[in-house]
């Protein structure tokens, strides 16, 4: 089959580094991360929720860790899940100390933060004792006074000399293992951001824009920011943050991707807006086809069209077409006419179609993984 999935976008190159399993950077996959919104030390409800981001597909989950009970949850909650976790910790070192014991993947701690200079020593230390990467996080809302005051108001300029700040540290520690994000809520802040930074550091970067809005809004504002930063190559693993269920960010920030063709996980559809010309309810069929298959993970480009106008253009480069048609439509399979098939039966059918296609897939995939062993 004639796929566009390979993407044009040159990525800039980054140090890679590991978080846990997941590589970040590098030539790595960029990783899709979102972060738990239970209570920590609620750790039934926090697993839960980790496991629901996992079968949504996450690579990696940040949990908050503000106290000390909270890190003692998260040792717990380390032991029942395999995806890979960072902590998110502010100011206290001993918080972020003890969950390095517990068994930490990423720690979220700027060390400009810290305080004392021997504590940032002993959580630098620790990291290194243990391969532990660490994420610099510069916000917008939470920029140090003293810049507030130099810019007058937060700027990309601003974000940056505060992200210098942080790194310097870590370097005259001669610390290199981390990542870094320069997040606001503000697109062309954080593009400009992002823009500046990524020339001057080798590390990966980890893209958001903050605070971004519920549901629909956020999704918009973080696919314009995130498109225009991904576009340029830069970004080595994202947060999609919004007021929303986290799983929704999972699933916006893999669509994201999907749409630059940088991940393809899970079904591309491809499906016409409908008019009167459509032979089946095209609406219809598209919600009920996304609600039953949220659940596959494997690529497949899968086409929805209501009538001949595209629909036989739009069938013939994906995996599977429909077609509408009258008296009845038409189902591709290849790029090829296989079969018609009624309304009546449309979307039991494709569904059925469709996870065929999939369980092919997934054995042809593993048969080539098990002659290449
Ligand atoms: S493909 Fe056909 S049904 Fe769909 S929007 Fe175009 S003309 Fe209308």
């Amino acid at each position: 089959m004639n796929k566009q999935h390979v993407s044009p976008i040159k990525r800039r190159v980054s140090r890679k580094i590991w978080v846990g399993d997941v590589p970040v950077g590098g030539d790595a996959p960029i990783a899709v991360q979102s972060m738990t919104n239970t209570e920590t030390c609620d750790v039934d409800a926090t697993v839960g929720q980790i496991e629901q981001l996992q079968q949504a597909g996450a690579d990696l989950v940040r949990v908050s860790v503000p106290s000390m009970d909270a890190a003692e949850a998260f040792g717990a909650i380390r032991k029942r899940v395999s995806l890979p976790l960072i902590a998110d910790i502010h100011f206290d070192y001993k918080i972020a100390l003890r969950v390095a014991e517990l068994g930490v993947d990423c720690l979220r701690i700027n060390p400009g933060n810290i305080g004392r200079e021997d504590r940032v020593r002993a959580v630098v230390e620790a990291a290194r004792d243990r391969n532990i990467p660490i994420r610099i996080g510069v916000n917008a809302g939470s920029l140090e006074k003293d810049l507030q005051k130099k810019y007058g108001e937060p700027t990309p300029e601003a974000l940056v000399e505060s992200a210098m700040r942080h790194i310097d540290i870590l370097d005259r520690l001669d610390f290199q293992n981390f990542k870094l994000s320069l997040k606001a809520s503000d697109v062309f802040m954080t593009v400009a951001a992002y823009r500046q930074i990524a020339s001057q550091i080798e590390q990966p970067l980890h893209l958001g824009i903050t605070e971004a809005g519920g549901l629909r809004s956020g999704t918009v504002k973080s696919s314009v920011g995130l498109g225009m930063l991904l576009m340029d190559g830069i970004g080595d693993t994202l947060r999609v943050s919004l007021a929303a269920d986290p799983v929704e960010e999972i699933k916006v920030g893999f669509d994201i991707l999907k749409s630059l063709r940088l991940r393809n996980k899970g079904i591309n559809f491809i499906a016409c807006p409908s008019c009167s010309r459509q032979n089946f309810d095209v609406i219809g069929t598209m919600n009920a086809l996304e609600s039953r298959l949220e659940d596959v993970l494997t690529p497949l480009d899968v086409a929805v069209i209501g009538c001949v106008v595209n629909g036989p253009g739009e069938a013939k480069e994906a995996d599977l077409g429909l077609t509408g048609g009258s008296p009845s439509n038409l189902i591709y399979v290849d790029g090829k006419p296989d079969h018609k098939v009624q309304n009546d039966t449309l979307v039991d059918h494709y569904e059925q179609l469709i996870r065929r296609k999939i369980a092919e897939k997934e054995a042809e995939e593993a048969l080539v993984i098990a002659r290449s062993e």
